[in-house]
């Protein structure tokens, strides 16, 4: 045992978890404590956290409003029964979701994470529609499960190619690097619709189920298609009544600043959407939410133990009780914007900075080979580890794994962005100088 305490924590670490659990940093850093937007790891180096534990803490730690509702719930004895039971606040949550995503006649089903949130947006879908054909975006996450695992367009992300689905994917999430990213947004979006047809006709049977779109791609490096374009699809989607599927699981609850859910944007109520990440700020929680006739389509039972337990749904309700009082989603498109022209004036002294991306607190730039579009992973690697020395977390990730993302709480403040700013010049211009 004592041998055991000495050993560090990383090689403990190694020793019994999977080798394909990513760690970030050449030292991986241990979190102790957080407060506010800041973090404090092991050694008591405090960091400012522009990735949000991948987005989850989309309030920031440590918010009474929150803790206070999770305390209350623990001071009732109830952790958890079972959901076999009435629950209340489950209901209040639901029913404020319900109204939140404008989807008619909406019904929630709450998971414990987006991928699960995802597996039960696919079987419904297919369910539905007695059909295992699938649509996704080339280069998509959508979790780490079986069916999530086949759809998803990254192979770096694609840990087995044994799906239950047969899925095709079009074009149109990844527009920098995409054959038709030069076109003009009009001509941009009318070559993704050619290609979603001509994927139609050539490599589905035609009684496709549904076609599942992040609006903006989390993992995928924060790619951006141009406003309309999941409009433009739904289109073609509706002539046969093939559902659309909206993974708002990174662009929900106001992030993009714009709207609300990040498909508004594109002109369209999609038929299902799926969340997680944020609700929960922190805590573990996912959910479905479609049109009643979609979500009814089950005949079984079928239930989660967890999924919408008192805990969670007493912290998710506060949380997104908090995100609307505060208007969270208006200082998302305030900070947003103060951030994003402070990205473009780093980029315009830095030709690693091939591209800067996003919207509202969901951010990106892509570090390629001065003057190319060759990716540059190595440069990633670098920003990672100098901002980490300027007291900022940030995200990494992308196809090539060189575009680094920036998804702060979204109670940030100015100072905050040019505080993070400030460490993200000096970190892509220690690039430039090879370090
Ligand atoms: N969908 C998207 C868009 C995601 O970004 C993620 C997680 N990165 C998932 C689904 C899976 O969510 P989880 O990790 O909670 O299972």
């Amino acid at each position: 045992m004592a041998d055991t305490e000495q050993t560090p924590l990383i090689d403990r670490h190694r020793a019994v978890l999977p080798s394909w659990l990513a760690l970030y940093y050449r030292d991986p850093i241990e979190i102790t404590r957080a407060g506010g937007r800041r973090v404090t790891d092991s050694t008591g180096a405090t960091y400012l956290d522009f990735f949000a534990g991948i987005l989850t803490n989309a309030i920031g730690y440590d918010v009474p409003e929150i803790s206070g509702a999770i305390r209350r719930q623990l001071d009732t004895g109830v952790l958890h029964t079972s959901t076999l039971y009435l629950i209340r606040q489950q209901v209040e949550l639901a029913e404020k979701i319900a109204e939140l995503s404008g989807i008619p006649d909406a019904k929630v089903f709450f998971t414990n994470s987006g991928t699960e949130a995802n597996e039960t947006a696919l079987m419904l879908a297919t369910q539905f529609r007695r059909s295992n054909q699938v649509l996704a975006l080339r280069n998509s996450y959508h979790g780490r499960a079986f069916g999530t695992v086949g759809i998803t367009g990254n192979r770096g992300w694609s840990t087995s190619s044994l799906s239950p689905v047969k899925v095709s994917h079009v074009h149109g999430g990844y527009r920098y690097r995409s054959p038709f990213g030069h076109l003009p947004d009009a001509d941009y979006v009318a070559a993704c619709v050619e290609d979603l047809r001509e994927v139609l006709l050539t490599t589905t049977s035609g009684d496709v189920a549904c076609m599942i779109v992040e609006p903006i791609q989390g993992v995928g490096g924060f790619s951006s298609p141009p406003d309309g374009l999941f409009g433009a699809f739904k289109e073609v989607l509706d002539e046969t009544g093939i559902l659309l599927i909206s993974d708002e699981v990174q662009t929900g609850w106001g992030r993009t600043g714009d709207h609300f859910w990040g498909i508004s944007a594109h002109g369209v109520t999609p038929d299902v959407m799926t969340f997680a990440k944020g609700l929960g700020n922190g805590l573990a929680i996912g959910g479905v939410v479609a049109r009643g006739d979609v979500m009814d389509c089950f005949t079984a039972n079928s239930i989660s133990t967890f999924g919408g337990n008192p805990l969670a749904t007493a912290g998710a309700k506060a949380a997104l009780d908090y995100l609307l009082d505060n208007d969270l989603q208006g200082n998302a498109a305030k900070m947003g914007a103060r951030l994003s022209a402070g990205l473009h004036d780093i980029a315009a002294g830095n030709p690693v900075v091939g591209d800067v991306r996003g919207k509202g607190l969901m951010l990106a730039v892509e570090l390629v080979e001065p003057g190319t579009r060759e990716p540059d992973p190595a440069a990633a690697v670098t920003v990672l580890e100098q901002t980490r020395a300027h007291g900022l977390l940030v995200g990494k990730g992308g196809l090539h794994n060189n575009v680094i993302r920036l998804a702060p709480p979204m109670t940030l403040t100015e100072d905050e962005v040019d505080e993070a700013l400030d460490a993200l010049g000096h970190a892509v211009a220690a690039v430039g100088e090879g370090e």
